[in-house]
């Protein structure tokens, strides 16, 4: 099955924002092997979406439309559609109902205006907008699926998830499963982790392996289609172990979950807590952590030491050792490291410390970072050189932490188990 997205609105023509429905689209459908092969954007014009409707139904199984069921004149999707397949549209009583006691809840009147949103394709199945008022829509046209969705990505990902995906998975798989894994790496580029695995990409037709590289992490998806799910997973497991005997140094997960996220579920699982010292991410790394909810429970905070004197009164480093090696060095990162665990009483004390740039400071280029991390029964530090912008620097720098302390609570982990 060949897809195609067409995203209409003008207000995505004129960068006003950008089109990450298509982008969530793309991923959703690939993970359940369906092949995305066009992206769309056209204004709200009827000729323009008239002509793009004709081209998606000429070339594509399934034209997913997002965008422009809204109840204003320039929303045209369905009226579009209705025009160039020849549908009649009709009332849906269940979605005018919901129109209807939205506004009575709130004491207005009804105009006609929004009970054109109550208008959808005859004969459509109708998909419920729980979070808005535009409902939905899939619909076949002489073989061709036709699923409209509203543009909110608030509406629509709830919308995708609840309705969209179970009915795809119901009506075109003829009762395959499909599964997926998602094996995440970190500290490796797209192109050399992509490299060690080509011969299995090129050969690859079930599974299939698909490659995503974002902002420095890396994922590979493998996706299997097959009747028997004990099959499958067996196919997967398989695969999986391949790859991670090429580039298994660089793997930290599987999954939907991040670096931050894995950290937290690690030190959740082994009764652990952490706090840091932060000179060169002045709390970025905090920040990332706390996002996640019940943090609480692992992280005991935070100094964010950018001054040499703060270094030395909130954090006891020694002055001859700022005087010797410097703030931006690894005997320094070291000893934030264990006086942070010390002063804020957790097991694991992580340090950063660096030049962010674009000046140089203490005569060390921009991009240098040094990352300290001091467990019960171990201090490692790490050095990096990374390109970038002052944000991306920072930016990286916490995924390197959290990485890192991924990497070493596994290590330490292993050693505890092996000693079982
Ligand atoms: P509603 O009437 O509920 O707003 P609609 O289906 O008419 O929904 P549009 O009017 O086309 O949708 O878009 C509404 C808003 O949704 C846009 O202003 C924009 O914020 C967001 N949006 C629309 N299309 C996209 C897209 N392709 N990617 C991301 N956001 C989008």
């Amino acid at each position: 099955m060949n897809a195609e997205i067409i995203a209409v609105g003008s207000e995505l023509l004129l960068g006003q924002i950008q089109n990450s429905n298509a982008t969530y689209l793309s991923e959703q459908l690939s993970s359940v092997g369906i092949n995305v092969f066009h992206h769309v954007v056209v204004g709200d014009n009827p000729d323009r979406l008239s002509n793009v409707v004709k081209s998606g139904l000429d070339r594509s199984d399934l034209i997913i439309f997002t965008g422009g069921l809204g109840p204003t004149k320039d929303d045209l999707t369905k009226e579009t559609v209705a025009d160039v397949t020849g549908k009649e549209l009709v009332y849906d009583s269940e979605t005018e109902k919901k129109i209807e006691s939205y506004y009575v809840q709130r004491g207005q009147t009804m105009t006609d205006n929004n009970r054109k949103q109550a208008m959808v394709l005859k004969g459509a199945k109708i998909l419920p907008n729980d979070q808005g008022m535009a409902c939905g829509m899939v619909i076949w046209h002489e073989k061709k699926l036709m699923i409209m969705l509203p543009g909110p990505p608030s509406e629509l990902i709830p919308m995708f998830k609840n309705y969209v995906m179970p009915f795809l998975k119901e009506e075109l798989t003829f009762h395959e499963e499909i599964q997926s894994k998602v094996l995440r790496f970190f500290d490796i580029g797209e192109s050399q982790l992509v490299e060690k695995v080509d011969d299995l990409i090129e050969q690859q037709t079930n599974p299939t392996i698909a490659p995503l590289a974002s902002a420095g992490e890396i994922t590979l998806r493998l996706t299997v289609k097959g009747a028997d799910k004990k099959d499958n997973r067996k196919h997967l497991d398989q695969l999986k172990e391949k790859i991670l005997d090429r580039v298994g140094a660089f793997y930290y997960g599987e999954g939907e979950d991040q670096l931050a996220e894995i950290l937290f579920q690690q030190l959740q699982a082994r009764n652990l807590t952490i706090s840091a010292a932060e000179s060169l991410t002045g709390g970025l790394f905090s920040t990332i952590l706390t996002e996640q909810s019940g943090v609480s429970k692992v992280f005991t905070g935070a100094i964010i030491c950018y001054s040499d004197a703060v270094k030395q009164s909130e954090l006891a480093i020694p002055q001859d050792l700022l005087q010797t090696e410097g703030a931006i060095s690894s005997a320094c990162a070291k000893q934030m490291a264990i006086n942070v665990k010390e002063n804020l009483n957790s097991d694991v004390g992580i340090s950063f410390t660096g030049v962010a740039g674009p000046e140089s400071l203490e005569g060390k280029n921009p991009g240098i970072v040094y990352i300290g991390i001091a467990t019960k029964n171990n201090v490692v530090t790490h050095q990096l050189q990374l390109a970038g912008s002052r944000e991306m620097i920072r930016e990286r720098s916490v995924k390197y932490g959290l990485y890192y302390l991924i990497q070493c609570l596994r290590k330490e982990k292993e050693k505890v188990d092996e000693k079982k």
